[in-house]
């Protein structure tokens, strides 16, 4: 269980991050994929991160401390239908800055929509993390919303198609922001990364 969440600070720029003394894990996804809910859930913090944002608005690396041992990075969802090519090319040059740069980041856990097929936006990203090495786990959300076996086919057929991306399947873990499904399973994750 995480006993204490604090918020640090945002910025656009992956260099004026906190000093990389502590181990991190950042958070990123589809806009809308729930991140901000999984986020609070797993840090029992209703409020922590924002849920729902609106294309458009500011886009921000958010940094935030857990039990003094960890950071936590809220890092802005991807794929807004409507946004223009200048903040698609902020968002790049941010995003892609910060996952090649950040010395500190043990994974990065790339949340992903247990209701829907494989999404071709989802796999060019991870697709774009496997060519640069950047450490994915694969979080697949909402699992409350279907029945288990459908989700248990959503997810495979997404690791179908993620095959040949990488060489051995990803970690992955099936979640639901509303039962905590996963919670624990995640936390020990992270528990043994930050722990050797
Ligand atoms: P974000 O844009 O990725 O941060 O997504 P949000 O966390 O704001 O969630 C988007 C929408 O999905 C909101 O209406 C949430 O209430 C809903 N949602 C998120 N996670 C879950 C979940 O695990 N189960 C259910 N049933 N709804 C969820």
């Amino acid at each position: 269980m995480i006993k204490t969440a604090k918020f640090l600070v945002s910025n656009t720029d992956p260099n004026k991050c906190p000093a990389p003394t502590k181990p991190e894990f950042a958070f990123i996804g589809r806009s809308n994929v729930g991140k901000s809910s999984l986020i609070n859930m797993l840090t029992n913090h209703k409020g922590l991160a924002k849920t729902s944002g609106r294309p458009g608005k500011t886009q921000l690396i958010n940094h935030f401390v857990i039990d003094e041992k960890w950071f936590m990075v809220d890092l802005p969802g991807y794929g807004f239908a409507k946004v223009s090519k200048t903040l698609k090319g902020e968002w790049d040059k941010m995003i892609k800055g910060y996952l090649t740069q950040r010395e500190n980041l043990e994974a990065i856990f790339v949340l992903i929509d247990s209701r829907l097929e494989p999404q071709k936006i989802d796999l060019e990203f991870i697709l774009w993390c496997a060519e640069n090495e950047v450490p994915i786990v694969l979080i697949f959300t909402k699992a409350d919303k279907l029945s288990h076996s459908k989700v248990q086919g959503n997810v495979s057929n997404f690791l179908k198609a993620a095959k040949g991306i990488f060489e051995e399947t990803p970690l992955y873990f099936v979640t639901s922001a509303e039962s905590a499904k996963g919670r624990e399973e995640v936390l020990e994750f992270i528990d043994a990364v930050t722990e050797d």
